[in-house]
C-alpha cells in the first residue's frame, strides 16, 4: 500500500479522533464578540457597596469584569477583550476618537460584533462618531452604566451582559452604532443622556427606542434608515473613511451657544484660533458681524436648535462632530450641506425601498 493510500484509509479514523478531542463548547459555535473598553462608570470602583454616586470611574480592567459574567456569558458569545484605555469619557479627545475607530475596525476583522464600553457623560458623542466613521456593517454596540461595577443593584453587569447579547445576536447588522443601556436599544444619532443620576437616563426623543433586550430575547421594532442600503456596502458606508485622512489633519470645529443678548466674542476668538467650523446652538443678533468676518475667511457655520430637537433632531454636540468630519473631507460648503442632509437627517426612501425588492 502506498503512503497516499494509507493516508486516505486513515482519514475517517483521524476525523473521529479530532471530533472526540474537540472541547464540548467548540461543537456549539457561539458568535465572537470583542469588547473594546474605554473606561467610565461601568469600570468604576466604590469604597462601599452602597456608594451609588460617589466612586472612581475607569478603574477595573475589562478582563476582570468579563470574568464576573462567566460562566453565563460564555453561553451567549465567545468574548475577547481589548483594553483601549481606562478613563472617564470626558477625558477623551477627537484624536482618541480617531484611534478608537481603528481599534473597532481592527476588532471587527476577526469578531462578528464589537461592544464598546464608554462613560455615559459623552456616550452619545462616542456613539455618533463611531456611527459616522466605522466602515464595517457588523454590529457595534456601546454600553456603560450609571452605577459602578462594585455596588449592590448596579446596572453595570446587566448592561454589559445585555450589550454582548445584543451584539452576538447580529440583529443590528447594518444599523451602524447603537447604544444599549437599561435594556433599551438606541440609535446613535437619536440617543441623548437626559439625567445625571437615573438609570433610565438615555432617551431617543421624538424617534423612540429601537427595541429591547429582555433576558436573552432581543426585540427590535425599528431600524435607522441606513439599513435600506445594507445590500450595497458602497452606499451603506459614509464618506468618512478615516484611513484617507491623517489624525493631525482633522480640523477643529466648536460650538457657540446662543442666548438672550449673547455677545460675538466667542465666535471671534474661535475664528482667530483657526477653527474651521462653528456650530451655533441658538442665535443672537450680535453674532452677525463676527460670523460674516469668519465666513469671509472660509469658516463654515451650521445653526442648530439648543433644544436637541427640531427638524433633524441632531443635538449641537453631534452636529459639531458631523461638521468636523465633513470639513476633514471637503471645504466645499455645498458638499457639507449634502452630507448634512444624508447623515444628519437620514430618511427612509419609500419610493425605492431596496428592502422590499426581494419577494
Ligand atoms: N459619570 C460618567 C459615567 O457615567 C463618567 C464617565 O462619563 O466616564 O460613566
Amino acid at each position: 500500500m502506498t503512503r497516499l493510500h494509507w493516508a486516505i484509509r486513515m482519514l475517517p479514523a483521524l476525523a473521529l479522533i479530532l471530533f472526540l478531542a474537540a472541547p464540548a463548547n467548540a461543537q456549539e459555535q457561539v458568535p465572537r464578540v470583542t469588547i473594546v473598553a474605554t473606561g467610565g462608570t461601568i469600570a468604576g470602583t466604590s469604597e462601599t457597596r452602597t456608594s451609588f454616586q460617589s466612586y472612581r470611574a475607569g478603574q477595573l480592567p475589562i478582563e476582570e469584569m468579563l470574568a464576573d459574567l462567566q460562566p453565563e456569558i460564555g453561553e451567549v458569545a465567545d468574548v475577547s477583550t481589548v483594553q483601549f484605555d481606562n478613563r472617564g469619557s470626558g477625558g477623551y479627545e477627537v484624536a482618541d476618537y480617531y484611534d478608537l475607530t481603528f481599534a473597532v475596525e481592527e476588532a471587527l476583522e476577526t469578531a462578528d460584533a464589537v461592544v464598546v464600553t464608554v462613560g455615559t457623560t459623552t456616550m452619545e458623542e462616542f456613539a455618533y462618531w463611531l456611527d459616522l466613521t466605522v466602515q464595517s456593517p457588523k454590529p457595534v454596540v456601546l454600553t456603560g452604566a450609571m452605577r459602578p461595577w462594585t455596588v449592590i443593584g448596579t446596572d453595570a453587569h446587566a448592561n454589559l451582559f445585555n450589550a454582548i447579547t445584543l451584539a452576538a445576536s447580529g440583529r443590528t447588522t447594518c444599523f451602524g452604532t447603537v447604544i444599549l443601556m437599561n435594556d433599551e436599544i438606541h440609535a446613535a444619532k437619536e440617543a441623548w443622556k437626559s439625567d445625571d443620576y437615573r438609570m433610565n437616563t438615555f432617551i431617543s426623543r421624538l424617534q423612540g427606542t429601537l427595541g429591547y433586550v429582555d433576558e436573552r430575547d432581543v426585540r427590535v421594532f425599528r431600524a435607522p434608515p441606513r439599513i435600506q442600503r445594507c445590500d450595497d456596502p458602497a452606499q451603506w458606508r459614509t464618506p468618512f473613511d478615516l484611513s484617507r485622512v491623517a489624525k493631525e489633519e482633522l480640523p477643529r470645529a466648536e460650538i457657540v451657544v446662543g442666548y438672550q443678548g449673547a455677545g460675538p466674542e466667542a465666535i471671534t476668538a474661535f475664528h482667530e484660533a483657526g477653527v474651521e467650523g462653528i456650530v451655533l446652538a441658538g442665535g443672537s443678533p450680535y453674532f452677525r458681524e463676527a460670523r460674516e468676518a469668519a465666513e469671509a475667511d472660509g469658516v463654515i457655520f451650521r445653526t442648530q436648535s439648543r433644544f436637541r430637537s427640531g427638524r433633524d433632531n441632531l443635538m449641537p454636540q453631534k452636529t459639531r462632530l458631523l461638521l468636523l468630519l465633513s470639513l476633514a473631507f471637503t471645504d466645499d460648503p455645498d458638499q457639507v450641506d449634502e452630507w448634512f442632509a444624508l447623515y444628519g437627517a437620514p430618511e427612509f426612501d419609500l419610493a425605492d425601498p431596496p428592502l422590499t425588492s426581494n419577494p
